[in-house]
């Protein structure tokens, strides 16, 4: 389980009969899902709307996350711009940084203690290819830091220089799921928990035998999206400690609780959580083959104590602390990175978020909902409504590809820190991934 989890209560949900006609019915208790509702309640709230979760809300990537409420987009500029013009790109940015501050106000007007904070984040470079890469490659938003700005906010061992936005806030994923989910129940919303549903080709839906009629059919399950050559489920994984004594933290600093990375190549992401600890992820767990989701990918003991070992040379006055909550999950991650939207004429489809769909899962349902009620919106015209990019390799070219990528990512780390300059390997790889 999760550290968010054994901070907050599971609610109890009443939903009542499945078997009315729907006007929604939403596949998925995640972020997805619950936002798409909370948009579609809010533009008209006389809808009746069902969402059918296979365990409880939450239960997935959302209540497990680090906690980063970002306005990360998983491709980058340079590789938007091959497709999109300059203002679609700049009109996206500005999107994904409205939307942090409309979780915001939400949060705020329904009262949720979820330890939200926005305070930016911090991505740290600890070794000269690290701050080499940093330095050529600044995303709208972001900021540079020398060393001594840099450790005026962190004091991570090595830190050479960083980069800072100011666009990314911090806060206990579950504890926002259940805020949403009890809005949303409040709202007239039903929720069905323990109720996996299989949608037919066609956009039907069955839970067990029984078929649930609905005008629109909505799949906001995103890694659990299985047998598909058009998403693959990549790991992540995370461990917390307990509550740090105020002498630790001072000496960690991030006092205002802005989230940090370091600018490794092997994603990593930290959060000091609203209660003084520290929650840190990583990838770099294996892929599993045929994109079969696995519950033992999840408990990675090699990636597991992997972070543990990253986070005592990030910080050696953790050297006697213990991690003792350590999960794990997947992110659905599509060939080129991008995430999508999708409807046809009674069916929609959401996902690809490759890890930063905190904060845009809400814009994500914001335009699933737009699509629904067939509003032509500003946000309707954002690079991933309606895309759809290449499908994945067909197996085992699929399974040798993005596990040789994650190797590799993991040696370009190591050459980067051994040779004190930006990693040739990577430079090879991003050439043939494009990314
Ligand atoms: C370890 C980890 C760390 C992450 N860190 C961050 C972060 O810091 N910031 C960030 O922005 N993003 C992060 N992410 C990604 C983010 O959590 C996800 O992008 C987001 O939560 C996806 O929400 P979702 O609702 O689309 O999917 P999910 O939360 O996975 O929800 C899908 C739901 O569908 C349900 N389901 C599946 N199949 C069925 C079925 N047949 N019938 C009914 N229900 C079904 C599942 O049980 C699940 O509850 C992280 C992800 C992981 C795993």
């Amino acid at each position: 389980m999760s550290l968010w989890w054994t901070l907050v209560d599971h609610p109890v949900f009443e939903p009542g009969e499945l078997q009315h006609p729907w006007d929604v019915v939403i596949v998925g208790g995640g972020f997805s899902g619950l936002w798409t509702a909370h948009h579609l309640i809010e533009q008209n709230p006389a809808l009746k709307i069902a969402i059918l979760e296979k365990n409880q809300v939450g239960s997935g990537a959302s209540g497990r996350n680090g906690g980063w409420a970002s306005a990360l987009y998983p491709v980058d500029d340079k590789e938007l711009r091959k497709t999109f013009s300059p203002e679609v790109v700049h009109e996206l940015h500005m999107h994904l940084r409205q939307t942090i501050d409309d979780v915001a106000d939400f949060i705020s007007k329904e009262n949720i203690d979820c330890g939200f904070q926005k305070a930016g984040s911090l991505i740290i470079a600890r070794n000269q290819g690290q701050f080499q890469r940093l330095g050529t490659h600044i995303e709208e938003g972001y900021v540079r830091l020398d060393v001594r700005e840099t450790n005026a906010r962190i004091r991570m061992r090595g830190a050479l220089g960083s980069v800072y936005t100011p666009n990314c806030a911090s806060l206990n994923p579950a504890a926002l799921v259940v805020g949403l989910a009890n809005s949303l129940q409040c709202r007239g919303v039903s929720i069905f928990e323990n109720t996996p549903a299989f949608i037919q080709p066609e956009g039907a839906v069955l839970v067990d035998t029984m078929q649930v009629r609905a005008t629109f059919v909505v799949r906001a399950i995103e890694a659990y999206l299985e047998n598909t050559r058009d998403q693959v489920p990549i790991y992540s994984l995370m461990i917390a400690s307990e509550p740090l004594p105020s002498e630790v933290l001072q000496e960690i600093g991030v006092e205002n609780r802005e989230t940090f990375a370091e600018a490794s190549h092997l994603v990593t992401y930290a959060q000091r959580t609203a209660d003084g600890r520290l929650a840190i992820g990583g990838r770099g767990a294996p892929y599993t083959w045929r994109s079969r989701r696995n519950d033992a990918s999840e408990h990675h003991r090699r990636d597991h104590d992997r972070l543990r070992k990253m986070a005592r040379e990030w910080f050696p006055v953790l050297e006697k602390f213990e991690f003792n909550h350590s999960w794990g999950g997947a992110v659905g991650v599509t060939r080129d990175w991008a995430p999508y939207v999708r409807t046809g004429e009674n069916y929609g489809e959401m996902g690809g978020y490759a890890g930063d769909g905190v904060a845009f899962s809400y814009l994500a349902g914001g335009v699933m909902a737009d699509l629904i009620l067939q509003k032509d919106s500003a946000r309707t015209h954002l690079p991933f409504v309606q895309w759809r990019g290449p499908r994945w390799e067909p197996e085992p070219f699929r399974w040798i590809g993005i596990n040789s990528a994650i190797r590799l990512s993991g040696m370009a780390d190591k050459e980067e820190k051994r040779r004190n300059r930006p990693s040739r390997i990577m430079k090879i790889l991003s050439k043939i991934t494009g990314q």
